[in-house]
């Protein structure tokens, strides 16, 4: 048999169609736990968020968050699923030293939300484009709790002298969200996975119920690919990609491994059903179990719970109460702000809508507020590697700087050092342009005087000015630029001149 040679994606994509799958978690931001009262916060030191209940100690009997409920149905709702009036949780049983049941309490064929659907929209040469993903099921479980491997050099099992375990993530309430296999996305496969999961994201933090943060794992998704042989009329075996953190990782692991199936059917050979385990050093996935010897988790109706059932009054006011979701803010911010394809795009790829929205209502016109979100400010975080969002400014100290250039105390030069200094933990916009010394040099006094000097020191510049070539005075009030170190506020610094030289 030939060995597996990975061809490019676009020699993969002239043989074979992709499927696409996503599973995937969210950790709910509810204050306690599924099934017990113990506190979620993250970083607690371990095992101090811990309780008979989560530690299943026997006797122990868990009562369901009803908080956590509450944002599975808006979830599914703004999934727009249909919500399951009556339904029973369930004992996933296996072996785990970080699940101190030994069953993850999860629901199986009773989950909370059905057939709903996501739309989600992709750049393409040709301009955007929409798919809608099918959502097969929303259902709620229990997070595990987290091993460290101790005394070895890296950290895994292997060479390991003994492992911790903190059970303080134990008992958190997840959410997972099972999309329909998606096909029909050709070569934009790896786009559709990345822009699906940039919506859902969007869409939970939307509606408040989790923080839904990649890299702290707040969010993590699966992602299951296949190929088929172009017009085979059946679908090819997946591979099931774990925990992949990143947008950016979402979007690798399933082009390459619609690249590596390709290669392995080039060959003769056949796709194995596995999970895989996204590598972001190398940008692809490395092989992990065996599916074909899927465990048995012999799921049964978890006989300590009740079932859910929440009321149709319940589920349509929760319906009623709906935030703005991120499709209907972006139509609308659209109108609002006159935008074109390319600036959406912009701000939704730099993930500044909200922060643009807070900014104008702090009173900033929305073009200057996207300007400065996603020039300066998207530079910096690009930077300093943090979200937008995570810079320590905030949309009113935004606004701020704004209405100082706006009002001519600020040149954009200086707004730029103002924004600096915020970000540095200098204080207020105004604090940080008294300590700095940063004002427009505009009173007629200390102006004058620059402009005297600069008209001095460039005889050839002025004389140019004298004889009507108004064009000149651009290198004199560049030279008062640069004696005020960039203070000085040029369109009276031109005045000035052009008054100096007029006469
Ligand atoms: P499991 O229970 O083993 O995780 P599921 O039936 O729940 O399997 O499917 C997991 C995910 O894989 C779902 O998102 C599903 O849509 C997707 N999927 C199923 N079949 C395929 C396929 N042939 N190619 C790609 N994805 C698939
Ligand atoms: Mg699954
Ligand atoms: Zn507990």
């Amino acid at each position: 048999m030939a060995h597996a040679v990975t061809p490019s994606f676009e020699q993969a994509l002239d043989k074979y169609e992709p499927v696409l799958g996503l599973e995937t978690h969210i950790e709910l931001g509810t204050a306690s736990k599924m099934f017990c009262p113990c506190p979620t916060a993250f970083g607690a030191d371990p095992n101090t968020q811990v309780c008979p209940v989560c530690l299943a100690f026997p006797g122990s009997l868990p009562v369901v968050n009803e908080k956590a409920v509450e944002g599975a149905i808006r979830l599914g709702l703004a999934l727009n699923c249909s919500i399951a009036p009556w339904g029973r949780f369930a004992r996933k049983n296996y072996f785990y030293p970080d699940m101190p049941k030994n069953y993850q309490i999860s629901q199986y064929d009773e989950p909370i939300c059905v057939d709903g659907y996501l739309d989600v929209t992709v750049d393409t040469p040709e301009g955007p484009r929409e798919f809608r993903v099918e959502i097969e099921r929303v259902h709620m479980e229990e997070d595990t709790g987290k091993s460290s491997h101790v005394g070895g050099s890296t950290g895994r099992i292997h060479g390991a002298s003994h492992s911790n375990v903190d059970y303080n993530r134990a008992g958190i309430p997840l959410l997972e969200i099972v999309t329909k296999p998606i096909p029909g996305t050709d070569s934009l496969a790896p786009l559709v996975a990345r822009a699906y999961a940039a919506e859902l994201r969007d869409l939970v933090r939307s509606l408040g119920i989790s923080d839904v943060r990649m890299e702290e794992g707040s969010m993590r998704c699966d992602v299951n690919v296949s190929v088929n042989e172009r017009g085979a009329g059946e679908w090819g075996t997946r591979s099931e990609t774990k925990n992949v953190n990143s947008l950016r990782s979402v979007e690798r692991a399933v082009r390459s491994e619609i690249e590596r199936q390709a290669g392995v059917l080039d060959a003769g050979e056949r796709v194995v059903q596995e999970t895989r385990h996204f590598q972001e050093h190398l940008g692809r996935s490395t092989s992990g179990r065996s599916k074909e010897e899927a465990q048995d988790y012999r799921y049964f109706p978890d006989p300590d719970l009740v079932p859910v059932a929440p009321s149709a009054e319940w589920i349509e006011e929760l319906r009623a109460t709906l935030p703005e979701l991120p499709a209907a803010q972006r139509a609308r911010v659209t109108a609002e702000w006159n935008l074109s394809d390319t600036e959406l795009r912009d701000l939704v790829n730099a993930d500044a809508i909200g922060l643009v929205e807070a900014t104008v209502v702090e009173g900033a016109p929305s073009a200057e507020a996207r300007k400065l979100w996603l020039n300066e400010l998207s530079r910096r975080a690009t930077e300093q590697e943090v979200e937008l969002s995570s810079l320590p400014i905030t949309p009113a100290q935004v606004a701020r700087v704004i209405a100082l250039v706006a009002e001519g105390a600020l040149t954009n030069k200086l707004a730029r050092q103002v924004v600096e200094g915020v970000l540095a933990g200098e204080g207020e916009p105004d604090a940080v342009v008294e300590a700095r010394g940063l004002k427009v040099v505009s009173d007629d006094g200390a102006l004058g005087a620059a402009v005297d000097e600069a008209i001095a020191n460039n005889p050839d510049a002025a004389d140019k000015v004298r004889g009507g070539k108004v064009a000149a005075a651009g290198a004199l009030v560049g030279a008062v630029m640069k004696a005020t170190r960039g203070q000085a506020d040029a369109g009276r610094a031109r005045e000035l001149i052009l008054e100096k030289l007029s006469s």
